[in-house]
């Protein structure tokens, strides 16, 4: 007696879903694996596009292609955050380090020494 209630309702959820699909803005992704397989991908328009994903035919990695051209690595490599002492690195040579190095160490201990003034 309770069948037909589970088989509207199971109807009319899968029916909602995909209008929710439809109504949010879309890009598709194209990807091609080693064995010549090409397939599409649609992604949300502010997600961040994956580089390879598993061929749907083989399951081999099929990597994603922009405008015909296989997307590099490097491409996604660059954005990788720098630490602060790669910055530090770039603007100043070994020496100035060195000096750097030096001048906070003599503060240090100019610092140190006079925090203990006692009798
Ligand atoms: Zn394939």
């Amino acid at each position: 007696m309770a069948e037909t209630m589970r088989g509207t309702g199971l109807g009319s959820k899968s029916l909602e879903r995909e209008i929710g699909v439809e109504l949010s803005e879309r890009v598709i992704a194209t990807f091609q694996c080693p064995d010549g397989h090409q397939f599409e991908l649609k992604f949300a328009l502010d997600a961040e596009l994956p580089r390879t994903w598993d061929c749907k035919n083989c399951s081999l990695e099929a990597i994603r292609f922009e405008d015909g051209v296989e997307v590099p690595f490097e491409g996604v490599a660059k954005d990788a955050p720098r630490t602060h002492l790669d910055m530090v690195l770039e603007r100043r040579t070994p020496e100035e380090l060195e000096e750097l190095l030096q001048e906070m160490l003599v503060s240090m201990r100019i610092r140190r020494s006079s925090g203990k003034i006692s009798a």
